[in-house]
């Protein structure tokens, strides 16, 4: 199983989506607790990081690329 990457502002999707039917959350706050935001809805939770990890399905978009380029 390969490891789950994220960082602050990267907006991934969970594996339930949010009560408003939206699935798209931004990293807005990391730490021992990670705190996601409702893209649509605004609304934002805490989670702690392993829980966090367990129910993140993806990354959608990664703030920064950190792939390294081909030159
Ligand atoms: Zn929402």
């Amino acid at each position: 199983m390969e490891k789950k990457q994220f960082e602050l502002g990267d907006v991934v999707q969970m594996k339930k989506p949010h009560p408003c039917g939206t699935n798209e959350w931004e990293i807005i706050r990391m730490g021992m607790d990670i705190r996601i935001k409702c893209v649509h809805c605004k609304h934002s939770v805490l989670i702690p990081r392993a829980e966090f990890e367990k129910k993140m399905k993806k990354v959608l978009r990664s703030a920064a690329k950190d792939e390294p380029e081909a030159t």
